[in-house]
């Protein structure tokens, strides 16, 4: 009798929730996350997007990172959806005009909502512990994003102490892109999981800023001219020229 194929041991033996929200950045880091630890679940924020097609993104991607790696399957756990639509509130610019003015003249969009992810981290601890997980996994990142002080290392670093002293349980908060350039990204989905899983994001992730999948790029979905878009684009033909050799 033919022994069914068995999941690598994982390194880790740790359970780790992973901030997801369907884009290219956190489905690289629910792969790193696969490949380290032994159980892995997901969590998205439904904040009342302008457009709700990066959460549809979500299940999409999970479906297909089980479906094309078995090795990962075994790991995946289940996914949470939580509802901040307060966030809402937060961000309406014409109830915050004063502090709104001074926020743009830092360069940051008038849509910022003040610390932002240190509300996102601090509901994945809640449930994180509920769930018995101890390690948060999170796609912030200082080199493309320094206009938001809430992705800084430091910040998170902080408030990876904060929450292992307030919940009274160690609570490790594992950034793997902090450093990482957008083509330093692509590369390390090659190293995860090889050609198919940077085929597996360009398909099925989405980035763009209006909401468009429409056309099909060689770096994925998207209008092609807004910000998330030409970073994407950006990065992606920044890794193709320094592989050319495996990059046709
Ligand atoms: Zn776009």
């Amino acid at each position: 009798m033919t022994a069914a194929p068995t999941t690598p041991p994982a390194t880790d033996p740790r359970h780790a929730l992973v901030l997801f929200s369907g884009g290219q950045d956190s489905t690289v880091c629910l792969a790193w996350a696969l490949s380290r630890f032994a159980r892995v679940e997901t969590l998205g924020f439904d904040y009342g997007q302008r457009h709700r097609i990066e959460l549809d993104c979500r299940l999409t991607v999970r479906t297909e990172l089980a479906r094309q790696f078995p090795q990962w399957a075994a790991r995946l756990g289940d996914d949470h959806l939580l509802d901040l639509s307060v966030l809402g509130q937060i961000s309406d610019t014409a109830l915050t005009s004063g502090r709104a003015i001074e926020l743009q003249a830092n360069g940051l969009p008038n849509t910022f909502v003040p610390g932002r992810n240190l509300m996102f981290l601090n509901f994945a601890a809640a449930l994180a512990y509920r769930r018995g997980a101890s390690v948060l996994v999170g796609g912030m990142c200082e080199t493309d994003y320094s206009g938001y002080p809430d992705c800084r290392d430091n910040t998170l670093k902080a408030l990876q102490v904060a929450l292992s002293l307030g919940l009274d349980a160690p609570m490790t908060v594992e950034t793997p892109l902090m450093f990482l350039t957008k083509a330093d990204t692509w590369a390390l989905s090659e190293s995860l999981g090889g050609a198919a899983l940077n085929e597996l994001i360009v398909v099925h992730t989405h980035t763009c800023y209006l909401g468009e999948r429409g056309q099909l790029h060689a770096w994925g979905h998207g209008c092609g001219h807004c910000p998330a878009c030409a970073l994407r684009a950006n990065g992606h033909a920044a890794w193709l020229a320094r592989t050319p050799s495996e990059n046709p």
